[in-house]
Order: structure tokens, then sequence, then C-alpha cells
């Protein structure tokens, strides 16, 4: 142990399923635990076929954003792959916040579709939020619309859970990192990251019950408060800014940062990094997600589970 928060050796202990999650020295392996929440999705597809429902994901792409295109992509294999039905409906950039919206209520009404999902950015013409808005709570995989937002807020379970920080926090509960209690610091307070991820470690209960501190850009003094964190979830699109010296000792680090930064020794010309010097900060965290391979494909996987969710409750 490197520090006074409980960690976890180098294969930590899920006691829900009895089995133990791949690490490496104290990297979590992200993949690995996605790949066992895609086989739980698998099974619950399985279980819904057999009652004659297929879950099914659609997502709507809207111009020729090349990284949205990545994300698209790899959410339609992924739903290929754990069984569910669906499509990816891509539309040209110039379409209209209309059209847009008549393809949401056509999604809406549809009863094989379980689970929608708008990929961001959109196109300057169409207003995102009234986009969000439109898609029904209960299709609303991506946890988004303003419903599902204040039922994780005020703690009730039978919303959605935006992707990312639910694949967080489950990660924190697989890893056995205590959450109790705990100093829970995250930087970024986006709609879809860091208020989401601070709403859920507050909550009263299991894999929650952290004290939580939020730091933004005009935050005063940002080291002084990640110095304090037992648990740091980064969250800010800023490559590579945490140091080690702002980690303290036997602190659980997660990179939730997805960056494109310069690199001439690769073909592309580019690498991907997180907002976490990883090569540093491991050496004083008790754990740490590397990227990629660590939270990214928690978000997928988090998203299938919404989505066979979704599925299993229409059906009932
Ligand atoms: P946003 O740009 O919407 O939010 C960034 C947040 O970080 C803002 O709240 C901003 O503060 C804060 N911030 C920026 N710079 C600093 C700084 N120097 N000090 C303190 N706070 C700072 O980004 P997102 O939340 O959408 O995404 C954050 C990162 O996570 C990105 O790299 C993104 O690509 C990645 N990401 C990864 C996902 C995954 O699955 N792995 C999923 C979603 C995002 P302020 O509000 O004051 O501007």
């Amino acid at each position: 142990m490197r520090g006074d928060v409980p960690v976890v050796g180098r294969e930590a202990r899920d006691e829900s399923r009895g089995t133990s999650i791949p690490m490496n020295e104290n990297v979590i392996d992200g993949a690995a635990i996605a790949a066992r929440v895609l086989d739980e999705v698998r099974a619950e597809v399985d279980r819904l076929k057999a009652r004659g429902i297929t879950p099914g994901l659609s997502v709507v792409l809207v111009g020729d954003d090349p990284a949205s295109a990545v994300y698209v992509r790899s959410k339609e294999s992924t739903s290929r792959d754990v069984g569910m039905a669906g499509e990816t409906i891509r539309l040209g950039a110039a379409t209209t916040q209309f059209e847009l919206l008549a393809i949401v209520d056509r999604l809406n009404a549809s009863d094989q579709v379980h689970g929608i999902l708008v990929q961001m950015p959109l196109p300057r013409q169409i207003d995102a939020d009234l986009v969000l808005r439109r898609i029904r709570p209960d299709k609303d995989v991506d946890g988004f619309h303003p419903v599902n937002v204040g039922k994780l807020l005020i703690g009730e379970t039978d919303g959605f859970v935006p992707c990312t920080p639910a694949g967080i926090q489950y990660m924190l509960e697989v890893c056995g990192v205590d959450t109790r209690g705990a100093e829970c610091v995250v930087i970024g307070r986006s709609n879809i990251v860091g208020k989401p991820m601070a709403a859920l470690m507050m909550q009263n209960g299991a894999g929650a019950d952290a004290t939580v501190t939020i730091c933004h850009s005009r935050t005063r003094d940002l080291s002084a408060h990640t110095r304090r964190a037992d648990i740091l979830i980064v969250a800010a699109g800023r490559p590579q800014m945490v140091t080690a010296e702002m980690v303290k000792p036997g602190a659980v680090v997660i990179d939730v940062g997805m960056n494109r930064i310069p690199d001439s020794t690769k073909k592309s010309g580019s690498r991907l990094v997180g907002d976490v010097d990883f090569e540093r900060v491991r050496e004083v965290a008790s754990l740490i997600t590397p990227v990629p391979g660590g939270v990214g494909k928690m978000t997928i996987a988090m998203l299938m589970r919404n989505t066979v969710r979704a599925a299993a409750r229409a059906a009932r």
C-alpha cells in the first residue's frame, strides 16, 4: 500500500461475482472490466430474445466530424457484438433541426427502438439541448435528458446514468475502492462527465457516500484540492495536466481525458493521451486508469447496459 487510502493488490476481487479483475501492477484494465460488463449484457440480451424481445439501439450521427464517426462505429460494432438490433442513421452536415427532430420523433414512437443516442457535437444550426430534450426519457440511454439528470441528483435509481460516470463508478466498485467517506475530487464540470460524476459519488449508498469537491477552470489553487483527494477523477480535456506533485500518495486516479497530441514517432503523427501524466503519476497512485484502455472502454459498455435495461423495462 503506497498511501493511507484503502487499495487493492495486483488482482482486485470482484466480490459480487466471486472473480478477480486483471490488473497490471496498479493499472486498472478498463478493457477487461468492460469485457465482463459486455458478457453480462450479452446474457441479458439472450434472455430477452428468448422472450421475443430484441433490444434495439439507434444512433444518429449528423455531419462528418471524424472523432464522432469513430465513436459511432465503435458503438455500432459493440451493439452488434452483444446481439442487439439497431441502426446508425447518418445524416448530412446540412441537416436541419426540423429534420433531426422528426427522426427523433420516429425513433421515440418505434417499438423496435429501446435506446436512442444522438452523437454530439451537432452542427451549429441545430440546438443540441432541444434535441436531447426531445428524446423520450425512457429511451435516453445517454442519460442526458433533464428527467434523467434530475433522477440521478435526487437519488432515484430508475433513470439512466450517463455512461462515462456510471462506468467509472463501476470500475471503482469492482476494484474494491472504498468510496465511503473518501475525499473525491472531480476536475471538470461538464454535463456529460463532471457534474453527473459528482452527483453519483455524493449519493447515499454503495459505491458512493464520498465527500465530493468539483474543480473547474476558475478554481483557485487546483493542487491544494487534488492533493487532498483519495479518489481523483480528471475530466478537463487538457493533455497531461495532472502531474505527480498534484497527487496524494496512494490516491486512486481516474483519467477521463482523451487528447490527441503530436508525436512524430507515430505513423499517424499523433497519439492519444489522457489528462494525467500517466508514467509519473502511476508511481504515486495506488491505482490508475490508462489512456487508452481505461475509461473509454467502460463508457461504451455502460451504453450497452443502459440499452438492455431500457429494453427490459419496456418489456415489463
Ligand atoms: P468539457 O470541455 O465540456 O469540460 C471540461 C471541464 O474541465 C470544464 O468544466 C472546464 O472548466 C474544466 N477545465 C478545463 N481546463 C481546466 C483547468 N486547467 N483546470 C481546471 N479545470 C479545467 O469536456 P468534457 O467533460 O466533455 O470532456 C473532458 C475530457 O474527457 C475530454 O478530453 C474528452 O475528450 C474526454 N471524454 C472522454 C470520455 C471517455 O469515454 N473516455 C467521454 C467523455 C469525455 P470550465 O467549466 O470552467 O470551462
